[in-house]
């Protein structure tokens, strides 16, 4: 399947284009894609639950050592704070030079009825309110977690779990050889997912061309281009340089091993459905699995480079379209506020939008600013996945050779 992913890929997405250009909007063709499309979707879906849970209890049940995890543990961390505030950095810094929606004047005629937030009282409830969402997320019964796909949840519980296994049995336990293999199943129950790519490709470009609203320009294309440009230039230059000088990885071997993940991320706007076919390019990038199974899995839900650079741009937008004068405080809040709700946002399709509605009203920037997005979140959302997923592989890498991992 590998050596035909591509080709396959393109095939599926010239017949659901061909398919929406020569029978537009047929009832039947729409409730096909959408079958198509819910197909891909939940397979991955299926995976994604048992998938986290036990590769993250087999990464930490792997390391030998409590000092071994400690290290992992903190050089994870780290990388994955580091290259999230550099990417809302780039984002914000492009925007303050180049803003090409501030030609047209701001959209003086909406009237509002949410309440315009004080910058201080508001960032406080906003940040009080953010915390309290994260924790409520990571501190569930694991039952309730691995039911309602809250991949925090399921993380928490894991490494929990995992500590606990850890300092109570011995290196040789039965239990943790079993914890390997169980991986290694459901390892190679998620590399059969891949097969179902071209479906949901033909039913995802075929609701998409039929759904094409043309008249979607002036400012919004402007954002729009904005977050594409600076989310490639993220994509191309800085992960591909942090991979090079960090892993001693050539950004082209990069380029062709990531290529898969990036197609899923860009097909389903998920992270954590991507999961599955990520595992298979760390393998192929030479990531030990110990590392992988413990960084992809937190990655794909609190390393989001691309939505974090997607929230400060748009708020950013957002403020000039409500005719709010952003200072420099307020500009801070959006980034601090923009890099918490990126941690706190599940790796799903839109699942940025909760933590976007925070952004926006720690900055005083009408709630309403939400449909405005709306309008254009579902192409930024294939583009921010895609540098999510690359973000966290490249993390993988990165941390694979300095953490000292068998
Ligand atoms: N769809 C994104 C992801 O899964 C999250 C988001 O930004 O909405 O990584």
């Amino acid at each position: 399947m590998d050596r035909y992913l591509f080709p396959t890929v393109v095939l599926a997405a010239l017949v659901g284009f061909v398919l929406a250009t020569a029978f537009p909007g047929t009832p039947w063709l729409l409730e096909g894609a959408a079958l198509f499309k819910e197909l891909f979707l939940s397979v991955l879906k299926m995976i994604v639950a048992p998938l986290v849970f036990f590769s993250v209890l087999s990464g930490i049940v792997r390391l030998d050592a409590a000092k071994q995890l400690r290290r992992i543990g903190t050089l994870t961390v780290a990388y994955y704070v580091i290259t999230t505030a550099f990417a809302i950095t780039l984002g914000l810094t492009v925007v303050f030079l180049f803003h090409p929606w501030t030609n047209a004047p701001p959209l003086s005629a909406i009237e509002t009825a949410s309440t315009h937030a004080t910058l201080i009282g508001t960032s406080e409830n906003t940040f009080g309110a953010l915390v309290r969402n994260l924790l409520a997320q990571m501190f569930v019964n694991p039952f309730a977690a691995l039911a309602k796909l809250n991949i925090l949840g399921i993380v928490t519980n894991s490494i929990v779990l995992g500590l606990s296994l850890l300092m109570v049995l011995p290196s040789d336990s039965v239990v943790k050889r079993s914890i390997h293999e169980i991986t290694n199943v459901i390892y190679k129950l998620a590399s059969w997912a891949v097969w179902v790519v071209p479906i949901g490709i033909v039913g995802i470009v075929y609701q998409m061309t039929t759904n094409a609203n043309l008249a979607l320009i002036g400012q919004l294309a402007a954002f729009s281009g904005v977050v594409i440009g600076t989310t490639l230039l993220h994509m191309v230059i800085i992960l591909p340089s942090i991979a090079w000088l960090g892993g001693r990885i050539k950004p082209a071997t990069l380029a062709k091993k990531t290529f898969r993940p990036i197609v899923v991320a860009l097909s389903s706007s998920s992270s954590a459905a991507t999961l599955p076919v990520s595992f298979h390019a760390a393998n192929d990038l030479g990531v030990s699995s110990t590392t992988a199974s413990f960084v992809l899995p937190l990655g794909s839900t609190i390393n989001m480079d691309g939505t974090a650079l997607f929230e400060g741009v748009a708020a950013i937008f957002l403020a000039y379209l409500f005719g709010l004068d952003l200072n420099a405080s307020a500009t801070v809040t959006v980034f601090l506020v923009a890099m918490l709700a990126s941690i706190g946002a599940p790796g799903i399709p839109s699942g940025s939008m909760a933590g976007m509605q925070m952004v926006l009203l720690a900055v005083g920037i009408p709630l309403e600013g939400i449909l405005i997005l709306l309008m254009v979140e579902r192409p930024l959302d294939t583009i921010r996945t895609s540098a999510n997923v690359l973000g966290d592989l490249v993390g993988c890498v990165v941390i694979d050779r300095h953490a000292d991992v068998k």
